[in-house]
């Protein structure tokens, strides 16, 4: 995830130590110290997508692409840094790490910090090349699927049942067992604080009607059924296997 940071120094202590009367000595070492501590604040940032905006064209529009990531995607990281304003606790996490530790009432961090997670996610393991889990990662999705296919219809069917908004998701459990899982809105599987139970997201599609609308309409299916031309199986693959290897 791309993350700018920059520090805030603040000069109030040191024209405090001239301009405070006598008697305030304590108060101005500890306004100095507080100073020298340098609060450090990250700000999020649009990640450029890793492709051209008509590169995923017949199955994903470029007027589509470009709204979804121009508009949708960008709201999502100026409404996550707006809400990270004052909450210095958070906003020292990563993003991923940020997903496991906002609660069910943080509305905004969790609308918006999930929003840019599930896009920044949805975009890099996106592809213009057709491609099929192979070797490895194959063997993997046969043992928890049964088939390729058999995976398929179960994720297709995990998305088209979504009610509303919200996204699909491939994820590995514990066991680096992969489930398919549904999540509403903007939540997603490392969310355990929300949805009950933490697992890692592999990749996931956006059943949002912004996602498909312009060109599917009320097709759901259909854009569901094309996004598995889209599915990028090496980059799936390498963050199945980094992920495996890290535990
Ligand atoms: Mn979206």
């Amino acid at each position: 995830m791309k993350k700018r940071t920059f520090l805030k120094v603040s000069t109030i202590a040191a024209a405090g130590s001239i301009i405070l009367p006598l008697g305030c000595t304590t108060e101005t070492q500890n306004s100095e110290e507080k100073a020298n501590k340098q609060s450090v604040v990250q700000e999020f940032t649009l990640p450029d997508l890793p492709y051209g905006f008509d590169a995923l064209e017949p199955h994903i529009d470029k007027r589509t692409m470009e709204i979804h990531h121009g508009k949708h995607h960008a709201g999502y990281v100026r409404k996550l840094n707006a809400a990270l304003k004052g909450q210095e606790q958070i906003a020292g996490k990563s993003l991923e790490e940020m997903m496991g530790a906002i609660g069910p009432e943080q509305t905004a961090l969790r609308n918006n910090g999930g929003g840019h997670y599930n896009h920044s996610l949805f975009w890099k393991m996106m592809s213009p090349n057709k491609s099929e889990p192979k070797g490895d990662m194959l063997s993997v999705l046969k043992s928890a699927f049964g088939s390729y296919d058999e995976f398929k219809e179960e994720f297709a069917n995990a998305a088209k049942t979504r009610f509303g908004s919200g996204w699909a998701w491939l994820a590995t459990d514990q066991n680096n067992k992969p489930i398919v899982l549904s999540t509403p809105n903007q939540d997603n599987p490392l969310m355990g604080k929300i949805v009950g139970k933490t697992h890692y997201p592999l990749f996931g599609i956006d059943v949002w009607e912004h996602a498909y609308y312009l060109k599917y309409q009320n097709k759901r299916g259909d854009y569901i059924n094309n996004f598995f031309d889209l599915i990028n199986w090496e980059a799936v693959t390498k963050r199945y296997f980094d992920r495996v290897l890290k535990r």
